[in-house]
């Protein structure tokens, strides 16, 4: 056996397993949240894809963003960040983490225009807010790509 050969299926089952143990840290702070809280019920169940809630940042590989970002939370939210070892994984869930939503369309100065403005945001989950069954798919989604091992670097990262 190569030893490109090894080193690959190597990266293919460390990829494997990142994907289907991912630890997250939650951050909440709007309406949102119940619709996160609600794929962790028994109804959706996100534990069944490995997906397990931390409260130490340097346990979680993955942070989950919902509700409004303002300039005040910001430097906490980017303080948390650089606070998880990698590799890591950041998850946007609804409207305003994605892009400001409602509070940035009423040109509300204090809201950030997305968490990708402080962060690199690896998936985006939008909606205002998104089903469960999108926070779902947003979670499969950022499986594939680390079991693909190409992660998306957002601008401003
Ligand atoms: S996207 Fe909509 S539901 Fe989610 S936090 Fe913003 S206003 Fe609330």
């Amino acid at each position: 056996m190569s030893g490109g050969f090894f080193a690959t299926r190597m990266d293919r089952f460390l990829g494997w397993a990142r994907a289907r143990s991912l630890w997250y840290l939650s951050i909440k702070t709007g309406c949102c949240a119940d619709e996160l809280m609600e794929t962790v019920g028994c109804r959706y169940d996100i534990e069944r894809f490995g997906c397990v809630a931390v409260e130490d940042p340097a346990q979680a590989d993955l942070l989950v963003v919902t509700g409004v970002i303002t300039q005040k939370s910001a430097p906490e939210i980017r303080q948390v960040y650089d606070a998880m070892l990698g590799p890591k994984y950041v998850l946007a869930i609804g409207a305003c983490a994605c892009s400001g939503g409602p509070f940035s369309e009423l040109g509300d100065q204090a809201a950030i225009s997305g968490l990708q403005k402080i962060l690199p945001v690896d998936v985006f989950v939008p909606g205002c807010p998104p089903r469960p069954e999108a926070i779902m798919n947003g979670l499969i989604a950022l499986q594939e790509k680390i079991k693909g091992g190409n992660r998306r670097v957002q601008a401003g990262s």
